[in-house]
């Protein structure tokens, strides 16, 4: 299995950092966890193109995890020679929100339709809401899904993709929870979205104060990651945007969350194979 951290932004800009997306190839497969900004220029340094990927999940529905949401339905609709619907899965209310984007598209669609004779389709999406259990299954590859929680933000999920006995996991944005426990459980690599407490509170701005309420903290992912026993930590979706050769403080910090695995400090185009 291939992981590619396509975009390790949050949801303040940054220059190289674009917004959450992670890639799993895995048989064939080419498996997209969310798509915030800019994830169709990280999907083709990956070399993927939209109408390639085989399944979308979705983790929650915040801005900074489906922003280019309408890009990847509208390009993958346009670019692609035959009808080619966009199979998404993610929590209950990613439906009514795959409904709104198309309605949002409603002109675009329309002038793509009048412009080219041979597109006369409607950009498809095909949803299946999922909270936990199996969400997804083809041959030997299987992702399951679990509640998180990331209060108010609700309902969450995380997924575990298994293949061949090696096992990868998208948490998500989540503090720690029995739903988080249970998708990390003996992983050989768990993907947590992580902030910086102290960096936080330097910032004297209530509003920025609140996004440690409900995101793990290093140090909580490697307390996270020791109990589950996992191979390797990824550290991704970094709150505030870390400073050139921070990396080892990051890292430190998760470590002091008593885990002595493995830890990689994510950047754009990251990848991790297993
Ligand atoms: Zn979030
Ligand atoms: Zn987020």
């Amino acid at each position: 299995m291939k992981l590619t951290l396509l975009g390790t932004g949050s949801p303040i800009p940054a220059a190289d950092r674009a917004g959450s997306a992670n890639l799993v190839q895995v048989g064939g497969h080419h498996l997209l966890f969310d798509c915030g900004r800019g994830v169709l220029m990280r999907l083709a340094a990956a070399g993927v193109f939209p109408g390639f990927l085989t399944q979308l999940f979705l983790t929650h529905l915040h801005s900074d995890h489906i922003t280019d949401f309408n890009d990847v339905v509208t390009t993958r609709w346009a670019m692609s020679p035959v009808e080619n619907p966009l199979p998404v899965i993610g929590p209950p209310g990613t439906e009514q929100f795959a409904q709104h984007t198309i309605e949002m598209l409603r002109d675009d669609i329309g002038y793509r339709i009048a412009h080219h004779a041979d597109l006369n389709w409607q950009p498809g999406v095909v949803v299946a809401e999922v909270l936990d259990g199996i969400a997804w299954e083809s041959g030997d590859v299987r992702v399951i899904a679990a509640p998180t929680d990331h209060r108010p933000v609700a309902p969450t999920v995380g997924y575990r993709v298994e293949h061949g006995g090696k096992t990868i996991v998208l948490a998500g944005d989540t503090v720690p929870c029995a739903g988080l426990d249970q998708l990390v459980k003996g992983a050989d690599v768990y993907v947590q979205t992580v902030v910086r407490p102290d960096l936080v509170q330097m910032v004297p701005s209530p509003r920025f104060h609140d996004v440690c309420d409900y995101h793990s903290s290093c140090e909580q992912a490697g307390t996270t990651a020791a109990r589950g026993a996992v191979g390797t930590l990824v550290l991704t979706h970094q709150v505030p945007p870390p400073q050139p050769g921070s990396d080892r403080e990051w890292i430190d910090q998760a470590r002091g969350g008593g885990f002595d695995g493995e830890i990689v400090f994510a950047n754009d185009l990251t990848v991790v194979e297993i």
